[in-house]
C-alpha cells in the first residue's frame, strides 16, 4: 500500500492579487484537505500545507476553477512575479508596476497543456485575457530568443537551469526586496506620469549551501534602462541568456546570480544585448529606496480605504484568542474585499468604504487581531520561514521559535535601556534563505540543531547585504552574543536615527568583535 504522501502547494498570483472568491476557495480547501491553515509566503502568494496525494487533484481543480492558478509557482521557471501591493488609484506608477507584473508573468507562463490535462482532465480554464502585446512578444523570435520546434517558445524542452525570480516596482518603494531578484524592473515615468520605460537590475538571489564557499547570497547590479516598447524583448533576452548559459551541471551553481558574478556585469550585459539586438540605455538615477509595510488604515485615492493586516509569520489560523482565519473569512465573504499579499507575509484588504471602517476594525479586534500600532515593532518587521515541521530541508526551527527569540530580544533591549529600539529580524531553518535573512539587520540562519549562523549589518530598507558575524551561535547564547554589541551600539551610534544594522555596517565587524571580547557585563 502506498504511503500517505503529503504535499505543499502555492498559488501563482502576480503582484499578490487574490480576488475574494479565490480567497474563500483557498480557505475552504485548507479546511477540507490541508492542515486548516494558510500561509502567506515571502513572494506574495499563499501556501497550503499537508495535502495528501489523493486529494491533490481536487485541490488544484478547486483553485483553477476559482480563477486561481499554481502553474509556475514552483519549479525551474519564472516564479510569482512581484509588485508593490498597494492599491493606490491615484498613482499611475503603481498601476504600471502591477500591470507589467501581470504581463511579464503571462509572457513567461509555460504553454504546455499538460497542467490542464493532469489537473482538469484537459478542460482549459482561462484565468483572464492575455494582453495582445504579450502574445505577440512570446512568439516573436528576435535574435534567437525563441526555441523552435517545441511548444515552449521561450523555455524550450528543458525549461530554465533553476528558478527565476522577477519583481517590478516604482522608485523609492522597496516593499518587494528588489535587490534579491534575478531580474528587477523599476518603472520610470515622465512629468505627465506616462510610462517611459524601466530601469533593469540583474543577478540577485539569496540561496546558499552550508560549507560550500562557492555558493553565496548576492544583491543585484544595475544593467541599464529599457524603453517600454522593448520591455518584453529585454525580459526574453535576459531569460534566454540564463537559459542558454546558466549552469545546468551543478544545481547549486545554477541561479543567474552565479552567471552574472562569474562573467561580470559588462560581459553579461554584452550577451543580453546580442539577444536583445540593441544596446541598453544608461541606468537612470533613482532616489533611495525605502521599505514600507503598509500596515493599518490608508486612503487608496478614490475615497475608499485599504487596510494592511499583520499576520505573524504569515500564518492564517485560529488558535486560542486569535481567530484570524475566521475573521478573514467573514470579512471577505461579507464585504467581498479583494486582497493583495505583501512580500513580508502580511496582506492588504482594499476597496473598503469609509463607512465600513469601524465595523471591520471591530470584527478584527473581537477576533484577537492586533492593529498596526499595537504590534511590537520587533514582531512587525520580523520574518521567518516555515522550517519544521513542514519543510523537509529544515535543519533548525524557525517559525515556531521566532516568537520566543523576539521576546528574548525585547527583554534584552529593555534591560539595556534601549526600549525604543527595533530592527529587522529574519530567521530561516536552513541556508536556502527563503525568508531572505541575508538582507536583515539581524539574520539567523539554521546551521545545525539549535544553532544558527548570525548575520548582521543589513539595512532597515533592505538595500544592502548583511555579513556573517558568527558562524555558529547556539541559540541559548543569544543574549550573551548580542548584549555587548547592543551596548556598543548604545554608546557609539551616530545619532538616534542610526539603526542597529547601519551601525554594525559602519563600525566594522572587527571593532564589534574587539568590543565583545573586552566587554564586562558587570
Ligand atoms: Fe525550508 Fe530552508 Fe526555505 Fe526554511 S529556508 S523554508 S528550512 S528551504
Amino acid at each position: 500500500q502506498e504511503k500517505d504522501y503529503q504535499f505543499m502547494l502555492r498559488t501563482r498570483c502576480p503582484g499578490g492579487f487574490i480576488p475574494p472568491e479565490l480567497y474563500l476557495t483557498l480557505d475552504h480547501l485548507s479546511e477540507t484537505y490541508g492542515n486548516q491553515t494558510l500561509r502567506a509566503t515571502t513572494r506574495q502568494a499563499f501556501q497550503m500545507h499537508g495535502i495528501l496525494k489523493k486529494n491533490l487533484k481536487a485541490v488544484m481543480a478547486g483553485i483553477i476553477k476559482s480563477m486561481g492558478s499554481t502553474l509556475g509557482a514552483c519549479g525551474d521557471l519564472n516564479r510569482n512575479v512581484m509588485a508593490p501591493p498597494v492599491p493606490y488609484t491615484n498613482r499611475p506608477d503603481y498601476a504600471y508596476a502591477q500591470d507589467y507584473a501581470n504581463r511579464i508573468a503571462d509572457l513567461l507562463t509555460p504553454q504546455t497543456g499538460a497542467y490542464y490535462e493532469i489537473w482538469l482532465d484537459g478542460e482549459k480554464v482561462v484565468s483572464g485575457e492575455e494582453h495582445p502585446e504579450v502574445k505577440a512578444a512570446r512568439q516573436r523570435n528576435s535574435h534567437n530568443t525563441n526555441i523552435k520546434g517545441t511548444e515552449e517558445p521561450i523555455y524550450g524542452e528543458h525549461y530554465m537551469p533553476r528558478k527565476f525570480k522577477i519583481a517590478v516596482t516604482v522608485p523609492e518603494d522597496n516593499s518587494i526586496d528588489l535587490y534579491t531578484q534575478d531580474l528587477g524592473l523599476v518603472v520610470i515615468t515622465n512629468d505627465q506620469d506616462e510610462l517611459e520605460g524601466f530601469n533593469v537590475l540583474v543577478g540577485g538571489g539569496m540561496g546558499r549551501t552550508h560549507n560550500k564557499e562557492e555558493t553565496f547570497a548576492r544583491i543585484s547590479d544595475p544593467l541599464g534602462f529599457v524603453a517600454k516598447d522593448d520591455i518584453y524583448d529585454l525580459v526574453k533576452a535576459v531569460v534566454a541568456t540564463q537559459r542558454d548559459y546558466g549552469d545546468r551541471h551543478q544545481r547549486r551553481h545554477a541561479r543567474m546570480k552565479y552567471l552574472v558574478n562569474d562573467w561580470g556585469i559588462e560581459k553579461f550585459k554584452g550577451v543580453v544585448e546580442q539577444y536583445f539586438g540593441k544596446s541598453l540605455e544608461a541606468f537612470r538615477s533613482l532616489p533611495d529606496f525605502k521599505y514600507e509595510d503598509y500596515l493599518g488604515w490608508h486612503e487608496q485615492g478614490d475615497g475608499q480605504l485599504f487596510f494592511g493586516l499583520s499576520m505573524v509569520n504569515g500564518r492564517v489560523y485560529d488558535q486560542g484568542d486569535l481567530r484570524l482565519k475566521t475573521a478573514l473569512r467573514m470579512l471577505v465573504k461579507t464585504y467581498q474585499l479583494p486582497i493583495r499579499m505583501t512580500a513580508n507575509q502580511n496582506l492588504i484588504l482594499y476597496n473598503i468604504q469609509p463607512g465600513q471602517r469601524s465595523e471591520i476594525q471591530q470584527l478584527l479586534q473581537s477576533h484577537g487581531v492586533q492593529m498596526a500600532e499595537e504590534i511590537e515593532p520587533l514582531v512587525r518587521y520580523a520574518m521567518a520561514c516555515p522550517a519544521m515541521p513542514t519543510c523537509g530541508l529544515a535543519i533548525t526551527e524557525s517559525e515556531r521559535v521566532i516568537p520566543s527569540i523576539v521576546d528574548r530580544l525585547r527583554a534584552l533591549l529593555n534591560r539595556l535601556g534601549l526600549e525604543q529600539e527595533h530592527f529587522v529580524i529574519r530567521m530561516t531553518g536552513c541556508p536556502n534563505g527563503c525568508a531572505r535573512p541575508y538582507m536583515a539587520e539581524v539574520g539567523f540562519v539554521g546551521i545545525k540543531p539549535e544553532t544558527y549562523q548570525l548575520w548582521l549589518g543589513g539595512c532597515p530598507h533592505q538595500t544592502r547585504l548583511a555579513r556573517v558575524y558568527q558562524e555558529l551561535m547556539p541559540i541559548q547564547e543569544l543574549e550573551a552574543t548580542l548584549e555587548p554589541l547592543l551596548v556598543y551600539f548604545k554608546q557609539s551610534r551616530s545619532g538616534k536615527s542610526e539603526s542597529f544594522g547601519d551601525f554594525c555596517d559602519r563600525i566594522s565587524f572587527e571593532s564589534l568583535r574587539q568590543f565583545a571580547q573586552t566587554y564586562d557585563p558587570s
